[in-house]
C-alpha cells in the first residue's frame, strides 16, 4: 500500500551556494596531471576544454561555498526544491523497523538530476560567449539535460550518444532531437578516435569513454566550441550538492537525521550531491553517518578498480586523474543503467574511498530490477535503472536493520525515473535479463597497461 509521506520546501529555500567539499577533506586528492610532462595542470591549463569559470571551480581548493548564480537559481525555481520522501509504503512491504526516506531527483524537467549540471555549464559557457559546446551521453539522461539548458541560454548543442544506448532507447535521442541538440552514435566516423575504433572493431556497441574523446575532439577542432561532461569532475559533484543541501534541512523538518546516506554511482555526481553536505558534519561536527555508493556488479571500479593516474576518456585526451578505475580501454557488459557503465570514479571520490569515508558495494542487474519493482509497486514512481541500484542498497539496509532488530534512518537519492526505461523493464519480466560480473583477473587483465605513476 502507499503512503508516502512528503516534506517540501519553499522556493527561498533553494541554496543560494554549493558546497565545496575539497576544502574540509581532512586528506587533500592528488592533482590532476597533463599527460606529456605528468606536471599538476592549474585551472588555465583546462581553459582550453572548458568554460573558464568552471576550470575554476574544478580547482578550486579554497572556498567553501560558491554563490550559485541568479540565472541559474531562476532556472532550479522551475523544479527545485524537490521533494524528501518518506517511504512508508517500502517500510512496510519490507517489514521492517528502519525508516527510508528518498530525494525525488525524478521531478526535474526531463526526469534526471543531471539538470542540476547542465544549466550552470550552459550558462558560464554563454557567459564566456562560447557559440557551441560538445558532450557525451550513455542512457541520453545527461545529454537531455543539457539540451534543454543549451537551448534555454542560445548555445548549439552536439551530443555524442552511446550506440548501445542509441538503440537500446531511441526516445531520449528523440528528447534531444526536440530540444534542438544534434545527436550522433558513438563511435563514429565523425572524429578520429570513433574511426580508429570502427576499424578495429567494426561492431563496437560503444562506450562512455569513446564518446568523450569523440566530444572533446569535436570541441577541439571546431572554432568557439567548448566541452561538457556530465559527471566524474569536480565542479559536476559541486553542483549537484543542492541535493543534499535541501535534504538537509528536510530531514530536520522531519525530525531526523540520517544514519546511512546512498546513491547510484557512474562517475559520482549524483552520489557526490546527496552524501557531501551530510559528509561535511562527519568532518566537521562528530558525527558518524555512513556514505554508501552503489555501483553494478558489471563495471565494479569503487570495489574491484586499482587506485592509478588514468584517463577520463578512452582516446587519452583528458588530463591523468587520480581515481579508482578498471582502465580506460574497459569494455563494460550492455547493461540497462546505461548512466552507471563508466570505467572510473571522480577523484574526490575516489580518495574518500581510500581513506575510508565511504563505503561501496556493487549490485547484479537483476537484484537492481527486483528492488526497482518492488519501489514502483510500494511508493508509485517506476525508478531508472541507475537509480535502483540505490534502492537495492537501501533494501539491504532496511532488511539488516530487521534481522538486527534495530531502528535505523536510511536517506537515498532517487536520481531519476524509468519511464524513458521500459524496455529494459520488459525484457527483465519477460525474463531476458541476466546478469554480468568482472572478476579480478579481468580487472587485472585491463589496468596491466596503465602506467604506475602511484
Ligand atoms: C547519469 C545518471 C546516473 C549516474 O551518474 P552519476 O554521475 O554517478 O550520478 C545515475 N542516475 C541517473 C538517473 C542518471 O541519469
Amino acid at each position: 500500500m502507499i503512503d508516502s509521506k512528503k516534506f517540501l520546501l519553499q522556493e527561498s529555500d533553494i541554496p543560494e551556494a554549493w558546497y565545496n567539499v575539497v576544502v574540509d577533506m581532512p586528506v587533500k586528492p592528488r592533482p590532476i596531471l597533463n599527460p606529456q610532462t605528468k606536471e599538476a595542470m592549474k585551472a588555465e591549463d583546462l581553459y582550453p576544454i572548458f568554460a573558464e569559470e568552471l576550470a575554476n571551480q574544478e580547482m578550486n581548493t579554497t572556498d567553501r561555498w560558491i554563490e550559485i548564480p541568479d540565472e541559474v537559481r531562476e532556472m532550479y525555481r522551475i523544479w527545485r526544491p524537490t521533494p524528501l520522501v518518506r517511504a512508508r509504503g517500502l517500510e512496510k512491504m519490507l517489514d521492517t523497523p528502519a525508516h527510508i526516506y528518498f530525494k525525488n531527483e525524478s521531478v526535474s524537467p526531463v526526469g534526471s538530476h543531471k539538470l542540476n549540471s547542465a544549466i550552470p555549464q550552459a550558462y558560464y559557457n554563454k557567459k564566456q560567449g562560447v557559440t557551441n559546446i560538445t558532450t557525451e551521453t550513455g542512457a541520453g539522461q545527461w545529454g537531455a539535460a543539457l539540451s534543454m539548458a543549451a537551448k534555454h541560454f542560445g548555445l548549439e548543442l552536439a551530443v555524442y550518444m552511446v550506440k548501445v544506448s542509441y538503440h537500446q532507447k531511441p526516445y531520449r535521442r528523440s528528447i534531444m532531437q526536440t530540444y534542438g541538440a544534434q545527436v550522433i552514435a558513438s563511435p563514429s566516423m565523425s572524429t578520429r578516435a570513433g574511426r580508429r575504433i570502427l576499424t578495429d572493431t567494426p561492431n563496437y556497441q560503444g562506450s562512455l569513454g569513446t564518446a568523450i574523446s569523440e566530444a572533446i575532439e569535436l570541441a577541439q577542432s571546431t572554432p568557439n566550441c567548448k566541452y561538457t561532461l556530465g559527471s566524474v569532475f569536480n565542479h559536476v559533484s559541486l553542483h549537484q550538492t543542492v541535493i543534499g543541501l535541501e535534504a538537509e534541512k528536510q530531514m530536520e523538518m522531519a525530525g531526523e537525521y540520517p544514519d546511512v546516506v546512498i546513491g547510484c554511482f557512474g562517475g559520482g555526481s549524483n552520489f557526490a550531491g546527496i552524501s557531501f553536505p551530510f559528509l561535511r558534519h562527519n568532518f566537521l561536527d562528530g558525527r558518524n553517518t555512513r556514505f554508501i555508493a552503489a555501483e553494478p556488479a558489471s563495471c565494479p571500479k569503487l570495489t574491484k578498480g586499482v587506485f592509478q593516474y588514468d584517463f577520463g576518456d578512452e582516446a587519452g585526451y583528458t588530463p591523468m586523474i587520480p581515481m579508482l578505475t578498471l582502465g580506460h580501454n574497459f569494455s563494460p557488459a550492455n547493461i540497462h543503467a546505461g548512466g552507471l557503465r563508466y570505467h572510473g570514479a571522480g577523484h574526490i571520490v575516489s580518495q574518500m574511498k581510500q581513506d575510508g569515508f565511504i563505503e561501496a558495494v556493487d549490485i547484479p542487474q537483476l537484484e537492481t530490477f527486483k528492488a526497482a519493482t518492488m519501489f514502483a509497486q510500494s511508493e508509485g514512481i517506476i525508478p531508472a535503472p541507475e537509480s535502483s541500484h540505490a534502492i537495492a542498497t537501501a533494501i539491504r539496509e532496511a532488511l539488516k536493520a530487521k534481522e538486527e532488530g534495530v531502528q535505523k534512518t536510511i536517506l537515498f537519492n532517487l536520481s531519476g525515473h524509468g519511464l524513458i526505461d521500459m524496455a529494459a523493464y520488459d525484457s527483465y519480466i519477460s525474463g531476458d535479463l541476466a546478469n554480468y560480473e568482472v572478476s579480478d583477473e579481468d580487472v587485472a587483465r585491463n589496468v596491466a597497461s596503465l602506467e604506475k605513476i602511484i
